[in-house]
């Protein structure tokens, strides 16, 4: 006979250790699960975000009812467990239902906390927990105006931008003088609120609560100083108790929670705890994170399974609210013995502060670009030794990008931080399991489960293991998994809403990840620059490591420098230059590439700079979304078939059409004669010369999928060429999503619609007029590296 192991609590540590434990051995129990909740286990993390409008009840289940009874559970919910008899080995509930148990967990979570001032117990007067209380709140939203939310932590401020979200005028109230002092520090917590007030949210700092009060609804809030506030809604998130009244009755060690061992084991041998209800080693834990290890570690002792014990955790904290981006983990204030790495950019309004003890990272503290809180939260937890590490812009390892930089994390870099799960396990499970969506990842390992925030980083892991054969659109139909709207949606409501940047997009349009994804950070910066060629800012650092770095990173680490060889012509100067530059950098491999140029190959990364200035020439744009080359013969300049200057033809259009961002990257071929050397009609944009003017051709391919042109008009002078070339260009720019080569796009949008777009000569004169007003807003790119000592320090190898 199995024995019969119950659980008191459906949460969300309870759930995970039944799940662990089936996972290990679905045939050693016989399972009951007892909940006070009318829900199967939900996601109660994803509450602020139901609450916020970007996602719904239904779809925060973690398991639906038939997970139940597919895995053999007696679930019995909506019942209160009101007594755990010892000595019989019973657990009794609240409509009389009796339980008996061989070995019983405890994992009753925690309780809001409400203040008791008089008035606590007001209609209108919340916290902020469950389903029930998410819904109050909404309903609340509904009918009434104005919302105070008690309390600056974490799941206020959540709470508040939620009803802010629903039309509700906000008063956050806090006791201190800075938001969330737990997890940030002074300057950080001043650009959070600055952030919040920018947001509509109000603040009365330094407040104590004395009064709630109202007839039989709240009306208002009394404080300490004597000043008061209306309201209609009050939302207590002050903090949590544990739920430990039946383990204190039944005669358990409780102190603030109910103590266990390593092994979560209380004082009775016959139960354990877990979650937020335990206390281990003197914290009990409010975050998932900790109590996922713990239910791992109680998974494997009750099976049987070798386990070192939970030795505690080291927490780290993140803000579901959209426009706030932080991070912070470990220590926040510096002591005698720490030193702070602090960098504060007041334009963009980013702070970054590490804490170094003995050469070891103890604390982070980052606002408003977090995308570095991973790498270093994973030193710190692994207690890495930084003496080979620069600090010039935190912390990075000598020779290494910052960013969502996923190519040099290590395998056992942590990516999803609430279910602990590291790079090398989802790289194993997408090889092992054949994966290619982020949904897949997350229902074989976890990540991206919980508070959702790592999915941009798993989808970069995606791309990163699967190349080509990443596809982050093949899961949703919208322009990425962090909003249902469509590319020409977004681009629609950029230009009525009048959306300036990419945060701001993300924000309005209620993205569901505010930091948004591999997919969207860098579509969002091209369509912006594309929509507001003047006004907006270049954000680099949403562009791909290659485009950021100006080279193309090659597999051991090290760059290629390809200089702009217009046409495929060069000078003998020239040649001389990068041959004396390839001596003096000793560069392995100097080779003709592909579209014609001379590209330098295995550059250190600290040479890179250096070689760019000594070459004095321009970039090749080797590694961008924009034009390429222009690779053409030599035409009638030197052939004997030549019929027009292809070459000259080749060198103009290249002068006229590089730097400009494109959807995705662009060749144009020109041939001097239909014998086509220069493979035109393979090429996004084809010229092929005869005697009386110029075929063009567009939407060829050479690469993985071959597609030939289709033919677009013949043109009989060079300059008619240009503009053609220029209004298809941007004809392009506008339609083409993010990513799209040309082939795809005209089969997508259709070759008859590009037609008539430019047979209509008003139409190719507007486009050509605004592509070329877009071209001057460009600067040649190692020209404006070379002059911006933040972009040159990218290529710093510095030690410590
Ligand atoms: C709005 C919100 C946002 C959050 N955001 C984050 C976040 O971003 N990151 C993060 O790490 N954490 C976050 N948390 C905290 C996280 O949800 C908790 O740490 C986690 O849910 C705790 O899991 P648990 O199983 O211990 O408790 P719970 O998930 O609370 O589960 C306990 C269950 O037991 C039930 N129960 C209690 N007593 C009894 C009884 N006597 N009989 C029967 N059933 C009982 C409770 O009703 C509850 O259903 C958030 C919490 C909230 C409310
Ligand atoms: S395409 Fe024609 S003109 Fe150009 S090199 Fe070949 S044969 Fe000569």
């Amino acid at each position: 006979m199995r024995s019969h192991l119950v659980m008191i609590g459906n949460g969300m540590a309870g759930a995970r250790c039944i799940e662990e434990i089936i996972k290990r051995n679905p045939d050693l129990y016989d399972i009951t699960m007892i909940g006070d909740e009318p829900y199967p286990n939900y996601n109660r993390i994803m509450l602020s975000n139901v609450l916020q409008g970007k996602t719904t009840f239904n779809e925060i289940n973690i398991n639906d009812w038939d997970w139940y009874e597919a895995n053999q559970i007696r679930l019995v919910s909506n019942e209160h467990v009101t007594q755990i008899r010892l000595e019989e080995q019973q657990v009794i509930t609240d409509k009389g239902t009796i339980v008996s148990y061989d070995k019983l967990i405890i994992a009753t979570g925690s309780s809001a906390f409400i203040l008791p001032v008089p008035g606590h117990d007001l209609e209108g007067v919340v916290g902020f927990r469950t389903i029930d209380d998410t819904q109050a709140m909404m309903d609340a939203a509904g009918q009434y105006k104005k919302a105070v939310v008690i309390g600056g932590g974490l799941l206020g401020l959540e709470a508040a931008r939620g009803l802010l979200d629903r039309g509700m005028e906000v008063h956050v109230v806090h006791l201190l003088a800075d938001l969330m002092e737990v997890q940030l520090d002074h300057a950080a917590a001043a650009l959070l609120k600055r952030d919040l007030e920018k947001q509509g949210m109000k603040f009365l700092m330094e407040k104590k609560t004395t009064e709630i009060y109202g007839d039989e609804r709240v009306q208002g809030i009394r404080f300490e100083d004597g000043t008061s506030v209306e309201c209609d809604l009050v939302v207590m998130a002050v903090g949590i108790r544990p739920n430990v009244a039946i383990a204190r009755d039944t005669g358990l060690e409780v102190k603030r929670a109910i103590c266990v061992n390593d092994v979560l084991q209380t004082s009775d041998p016959a139960i354990y705890a877990v979650g937020e209800c335990a206390e281990h080693r003197g914290i009990a834990y409010g975050l998932v994170a900790p109590l996922y290890e713990q239910a791992i570690v109680l998974a494997d002792y009750l099976t049987g399974n070798p386990t070192t014990g939970y030795q505690g955790s080291i927490l780290s904290t993140q803000l579901k609210v959209a426009g706030c981006d932080l991070f912070s983990g470990g220590e926040i204030h510096p002591c005698e013995n720490t030193k702070a790495i602090v960098v504060q950019d007041e334009c963009s309004g980013t702070y970054k502060k590490v804490l170094v003890r003995d050469n070891k990272v103890v604390g982070v503290v980052l606002y408003g670009d977090a995308s570095d809180g991973t790498r270093l939260f994973s030193m710190l937890k692994k207690q890495s030794d930084i003496s080979e590490f620069t600090n010039a812009s935190v912390l990075h390892k000598a020779g290494e990008e910052s960013g969502l930089d996923v190519a040099s994390m290590s395998a056992d870099e942590t990516v999803c931080g609430c279910n602990g799960v590291t790079k090398g396990t989802i790289v194993g499970a997408i090889l092992e399991h054949g994966l290619t969506t982020f949904n897949e990842v997350k229902t074989i390992t976890k990540a991206g489960g919980s508070c959702g925030k790592c999915r941009g980083m798993v989808e970069a892991i995606l791309a990163h293991t699967l190349g080509d054969k990443f596809d982050a659109s093949a899961e949703v139909s919208g322009m990425c998994g962090c909003t249902s709207l469509s590319r020409d949606e977004v681009v629609a409501a950029i230009k009525e809403k009048g959306l300036q940047t990419p945060k701001e997009v993300r924000n309005v349009l209620g993205f569901k990840n505010e930091e948004g994804c591999s997919k969207c950070r860098p579509a969002l910066n091209y369509y912006l620059r594309m929509i507001r060629p003047d006004e907006y800012e270049d954000d680099k650092a949403s562009r791909f490591v290659n485009e950021r770095m100006e080279g193309n990173i090659q597999k051991d680490g090290t760059f290629s420098i390809i200089p702009r060889m217009y046409g495929g012509t060069t000078s003998p100067d020239d040649l001389i230059r990068i041959g004396e530059v390839a001596k003096k950098y000793n560069v392995p491999l100097v080779k003709i590439t592909g579209a014609s140029r001379v590209g330098l190959y295995g550059v250190k990364k600290e040479d890179v700079p250096k070689i760019w200035a000594d070459l004095e020439m321009r970039s090749g744009y080797a590694y961008s979304k924009s034009l390429r080359n222009v690779k053409s013969c030599v035409g009638s300049r030197f052939c004997r078939f030549g019929t027009q200057d292809s070459l000259g033809l080749g060198i103009r259009l290249e002068q006229e059409i590089e730097m400009v961002d494109t959807p995705h990257k662009m060749k144009i071929g020109v041939s001097g004669c239909p014998r086509n050397c220069a493979e035109a009609l393979t090429k996004d944009f084809g010229i092929v010369c005869v005697e009386n003017g110029y075929q063009l051709y567009i939407g060829g391919n050479g690469g993985t999928e071959v597609r030939q042109c289709d033919s677009l008009t013949t043109v009989t002078t060079e300059d008619e060429v240009l503009l053609m070339a220029k209004a298809y260009v941007q004809m392009y720019r506008e339609t083409g999503i993010y990513g799209e080569r040309t082939a795809p796009w005209v089969e997508r949008i259709g070759v008859d619609t590009v037609r008539r777009a430019l047979a209509d000569q008003e139409q190719v004169a507007s486009l050509a007029a605004r592509f070329e007003h877009a071209r001057d807003t460009y600067a040649e790119a190692w020209g404006e590296a070379l002059i911006d000592d933040q972009r040159k320090q990218l290529y710093t190898v510095e030690k410590r």
